[in-house]
């Protein structure tokens, strides 16, 4: 049952009296629920917790935290149909959807639980000491990853669950041994309350410490802005707009004690259409790409914002029939009045540009809400000389850019901002005369495709969604897979303690039996 209180730990709380409601985007009015915006007094009382419950949290075993995410899995499964429905009310998107992302949560939660069952994820490394080593004996050290304390998650509008309550940030974060407070998205704080219902219950049931999990209701600025100048805060996670994920990372680096920010700020996912793509299958890609830019109203940081191509017969076909394709398909509902309308604001804007043309357009009528999908091309030349069309605009909308040759096509691969994803399309004999796009590309994204689409984030170890600024403001980590529980720890080196006195992922005997290196080579054995 949504109750609209703030959860402080495992004690619910509502002290402040002013609420705000979720919104219905589909009916077009608020839902039923009124939440409590957390006070002031709120937010210090979790980061409190937290920071208390760290002490007891960073000392329990991987076996006890892996328990702790798997009984959250299960709680998430046991609130059964109120979740999908609240979901569904509160964010426009179909129950198939919300099925699906609470498997993906599920599953999240579950992989790393396994992760640390097997326990190697420390990096345990192993340098032995040589007392007789000339001229200078050399000391024992020991090195493992160790979590770095208090997180706050701010969850993101566009997945209510795998992105935001107990998503990839919260699974991670606790999975390295952080506890979490979460800034619920205004936009689904009932779906953000039930989840944070069952974290409750299963911190309850695992023997976790009070304050381990924390979920605070917000629907402005200021809950989060206290989160993140909290002195006994040690990291953000974020998943949102440039503006709010820059915002959030200014503040953490002028704070006393600067903490880092992890925030993945969405892409416009480059495609580069080869020349033999589009002679061999140039009809069937461009279908593919009419449904993937249409995929979840365009509402996916994956979705492909800009196709680029050499000028010619084949690419004029590739472009008509993308338009044709996706002039056919339906618009359907946006998760928020606000995100329809900065969808619109965007789209106005980069039409307006000069020299750009349009390829496709919705126009007909549609419900409140319900984002109509906009294809424009323009020549790389007009591209690259206008910064506002290398923007993201968040929904169904993409831009072709035209090459006049390969060579121009390298340039405006160069010239690309950083990015989460990029696509080669093409004939695999055809890649190898187009090395420099290649690796111009790889340069500017953290995972490139192959004869694919980028919509669709597999979660497994070898996923990397991230990628350089601006897509995220570190393009060293993930924030999908369980890699991205790297942001949470620090690697810390043990110098010449005696075996037992040890965590025992480094002492002589390996009891827990992972994988470590060992004076140089990987190995389980005993020492
Ligand atoms: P947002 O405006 O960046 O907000 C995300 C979260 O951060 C919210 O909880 C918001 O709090 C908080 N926040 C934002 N700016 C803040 C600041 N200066 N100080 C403290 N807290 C702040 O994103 P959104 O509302 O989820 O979606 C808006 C736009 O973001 C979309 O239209 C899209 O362009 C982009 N977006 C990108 C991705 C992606 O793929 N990376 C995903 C979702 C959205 P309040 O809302 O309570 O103010």
């Amino acid at each position: 049952m949504i109750t609209g209180k703030n959860y402080i730990g495992v004690d619910t709380s509502a002290k402040n009296s002013r609420t705000y409601s979720t919104f219905n985007p589909k009916l077009n009015k608020p839902t039923e629920w009124i939440f409590h915006e957390a006070s002031k007094e709120e937010v210090n009382a979790a980061v409190e917790k937290a920071a208390v419950a760290f002490e007891t949290y960073r000392t329990f075993s991987d076996r006890k935290k892996a328990e702790f995410l798997k009984a959250i899995a299960s709680e998430i499964e046991s609130l059964g149909d109120e979740l999908i429905s609240v979901y569904v009310q509160e964010s426009g998107l179909p129950e198939g959807r919300a099925k699906g992302e609470r498997g993906r949560t599920m599953g999240q939660l579950r992989a790393f639980a396994t992760l640390l069952e097997e326990g190697s994820w420390v990096e345990a490394t192993i340098d032995t000491a040589q007392p007789d080593r000339e001229p200078l004996p050399k000391v024992d050290l020991r090195k493992m990853l160790l979590p770095i304390g208090p997180i706050v998650v701010f969850g993101a509008s566009n997945f209510p669950l795998a992105f935001s309550t107990a998503g990839g940030d919260t699974a991670s974060a606790l999975a390295a041994g952080c506890p979490v407070i979460v800034k619920s998205h205004p936009m689904h704080a009932g779906t953000g309350e039930l989840v944070a219902s069952a974290i409750a219950i299963a911190a309850k049931k695992t023997g976790m410490p009070d304050g381990v999990f924390s979920n605070l209701n917000s629907s402005d600025l200021e809950v989060g802005q206290l989160l993140t100048v909290h002195p006994k805060v040690k990291g953000i996670g974020f998943t949102g707009s440039t503006n709010g994920g820059m915002a959030l990372y200014r503040l953490a680096s002028q704070r006393k004690e600067p903490i880092p920010v992890f925030a993945e700020m969405g892409s416009i996912n480059p495609v580069i259409v080869l020349p033999s793509a589009l002679e061999q299958k140039g009809s069937e890609w461009a279908t593919q790409y009419a449904g993937s830019i249409m995929l979840g109203a365009g509402q996916f940081c994956t979705n492909p914002g800009l196709i680029l191509g050499i000028k010619g017969q084949a690419l004029d076909s590739f472009v008509a029939t993308l338009g044709s394709e996706i002039e056919k398909l339906d618009p359907t509902c946006m998760l928020h009045p606000n995100i329809y309308e900065g969808y619109e604001k965007g789209k106005k804007e980069l039409s307006s540009q000069p020299k750009t043309v349009e390829v496709a357009s919705h126009n007909g009528n549609v419900a409140p809400n319900f984002a109509q999908q906009k294809v424009l091309t323009v020549s790389a030349e007009d591209f690259l000389a206008n910064p506002v069309l290398h923007r993201e605009v968040f929904g169904p909308f993409s831009i072709v850019v035209q090459c006049k040759d390969k060579e121009e096509l390298i340039t405006v691969t160069q010239e690309l901002e950083g990015q989460l994803t990029g696509t080669i399309l093409g004939k695999e004999t055809e890649i190898k005369t187009y090395t420099e796009v290649v690796n111009a590309l790889v340069n500017r994204v953290g995972r490139i495709i192959f004869n694919g689409v980028p919509t669709g984030v597999e979660v497994c170890p070898s996923m990397m969604h991230g990628g350089p600024f601006p897509s995220t403001t570190d393009s060293r980590f993930t924030s999908v897979g369980t890699s991205a529980i790297r942001r949470w720890v620090r690697p810390v080196s043990f110098q010449s303690w005696p075996s037992e006195l040890l965590p025992e992922a480094l002492r002589n005997n390996n009891p827990l039996g992972i994988m470590r290196l060992v004076n140089g080579e990987h190995t389980k054995q005993k020492i």
